[in-house]
């Protein structure tokens, strides 16, 4: 399986570097030709305004809605949610628009306003996932297909999957937690059953 991380900007390193302890050699994705290649994509954190204005200059949007109608796995970490989502609460930047979600950026506060918090993920099994959250997005509208992974104070969504495609406003790649990589390696291989989900329904 050939496991791609976006690296046109954010912490794409810090993805791949956990990949490669979970014995993943992932590929950086920086053109259209070489998402054809790659079975699964990581979308990194970053700054959003910069990653759509480079996924529009260098052709990427097309080829990544492309993926995604095709049912391979695509994972978005906090800029890289915000670039999943069908809408955002401004005008800027504009999402990819094919996980049915919105989307406010900034949710927070600003850089200071970061924090860290253990979440309840069952589907990662019983012990709580320490969470990084980086002037974080938060979920607010959540469409029929998407199953909600975990919330943030029992009420706000921050990590959520419809069918092959997964999104957290926080930071995996930041800790030494490698389950939320496992599990997206489990649904790029798998046609998601193990996940309880089956082209994007139960
Ligand atoms: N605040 C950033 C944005 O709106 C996201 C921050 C992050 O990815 N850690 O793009």
């Amino acid at each position: 399986m050939e496991v791609g991380v976006l690296a046109i900007q954010g912490d794409f390193a810090e993805h791949i570097a956990v990949l490669g302890k979970l014995g993943v050699k992932a590929q950086e994705v920086r053109l259209p030709a070489q998402l054809a290649s790659v079975d699964a994509i990581i979308i990194p954190g970053g700054e959003s305004t910069t990653l759509s204005r480079l996924m529009t200059l260098y052709d990427l949007r097309e080829p990544l809605e492309q993926m995604a109608a095709e049912g391979r796995a695509i994972w978005g970490t906090c800029a890289g949610m915000i670039m999943l989502s069908r809408e955002i609460t401004e005008q800027d930047p504009i999402p990819l628009g094919i996980m049915d979600i919105g989307v406010q950026r900034n949710a927070f506060g600003r850089q200071v306003d970061s924090f860290e918090q253990d979440l309840d993920v069952s589907v990662l099994g019983p012990d709580p996932f320490h969470a990084i959250f980086i002037r974080a997005p938060v979920i607010i509208r959540v469409g029929d297909g998407v199953e909600i992974l975990s919330t943030l104070d029992a009420n706000r969504p921050v990590a959520v999957q419809q069918g092959n495609l997964l999104a957290t406003s926080f930071h995996p790649e930041l800790t030494y937690d490698y389950r939320f990589h496992s599990y997206f390696l489990e649904l790029a291989g798998g046609d998601g059953k193990s996940c309880g989900f089956r082209n994007g329904s139960r």
